[in-house]
């Protein structure tokens, strides 16, 4: 797969050098650490939580007993892999469930990051374990926006509301929930308006969507291939909205890592999906061990 391709074949090079030494020296975790660094820079990571990451394994690794059985460089190796994990959330952050259904879920970010796709995606994870997703179609804006979920929703037989786009978003989101309600869905997902860029008017629009539907969830889609840009997208969104999670998207794409690495460290909410394909089953919930080894070869 491309994902992460020059950074795992760069760390890959770090680590076999280190692998080949019976006992390691400050001098090699300094200059393998160097490399490492670099190596994270270079696939866009956010600088600051790069410099943070490599106090942290700097610190674990220089002076590090080594038993018997272990080489050092492999110890420094599991180092990063923890640290990566850390850095990307720790354990899996799962969707959170409102006391009393249904739970309601915001889908936001900029135009093009996936919200309609991974709304579709999402509503069809949800039935895979016996739920009743309703799509909500709040996106009045984008050209095809309301076509392209009704689409998705057929697809997966999923029910789509949706008023047309001569009505405000904020309308339709207070009919939608009303219709979830009346109609025993246990789960609501809205699929609102992006913009290319963050503007005033998208951020009051989606507040008062906010406002009216009272989400558990406030999903920030972000498109991975984007990088360092995603991740002040990410920053911007959640001093305005309060995000509880991101979605990362395209990762089945040639990106090189940043996005995935930066958002958790730089917003403080974890990456609850990611989306690896056009498919409507391309959208699992994301794991940071399996992404930190993944991204470690
Ligand atoms: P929105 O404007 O945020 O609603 O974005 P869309 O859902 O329309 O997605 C924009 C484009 O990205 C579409 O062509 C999608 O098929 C594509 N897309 C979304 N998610 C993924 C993904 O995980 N991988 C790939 N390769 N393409 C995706």
């Amino acid at each position: 797969m491309a994902a992460f391709e020059s950074l795992t074949s760069r760390l890959q090079s770090v680590f076999s050098k280190l692998k080949g030494k019976g006992k390691v020296t400050e001098n090699d975790v300094t200059e393998a650490m160097r490399e490492v660094r670099l190596a994270l820079l270079e696939a866009d990571v956010n600088f600051k939580v790069v410099k943070d990451f490599i106090a942290k394994v700097k610190e674990q690794a220089i002076g590090l007993e080594v038993s018997k059985s272990f080489t050092p460089g492999m110890v420094i190796i599991d180092i990063v892999n923890k640290e990566l994990t850390e850095l990307m959330g720790g354990t899996q952050a799962k969707l959170a469930k409102a006391n009393k259904p249904p739970t309601v879920i915001m889908m936001v970010g900029l135009q093009g990051a996936g919200k309609t796709t991974s709304s579709g995606k999402l509503a069809r994870l949800l039935q895979k374990s016996n739920h009743k997703p309703l799509l909500v179609a709040c996106d009045i804006y984008r050209p095809a926006a309301i076509k392209q979920l009704q689409v998705l929703g057929e697809q997966i037989k999923a029910p789509v509301f949706a008023m047309g786009d001569q009505v405000s978003p904020v309308e339709i989101a207070r009919n939608g929930l009303q219709f979830a309600k009346d109609n025993g869905h246990d789960y609501i997902i809205f699929d609102t308006a992006g913009r290319l860029h963050i503007d005033e008017a998208l951020m009051d629009e989606l507040k008062q969507i906010h406002a009216i539907v009272n989400p558990d969830e406030v999903l920030l889609v972000v498109d991975a291939m984007t990088g360092q840009d995603a991740v002040n997208v990410a920053q911007s969104f959640h001093e305005q909205l309060e995000l509880t999670g991101v979605v990362l998207t395209k990762l089945d794409g040639d990106t090189r890592g940043g996005a995935a690495l930066s958002v958790k460290a730089v917003t403080g909410k974890p990456i609850k999906f990611a989306a690896m394909g056009e498919k409507i089953d391309s959208l699992e919930p994301f794991h940071p061990e399996r992404m930190a080894s993944r991204i470690l070869g």
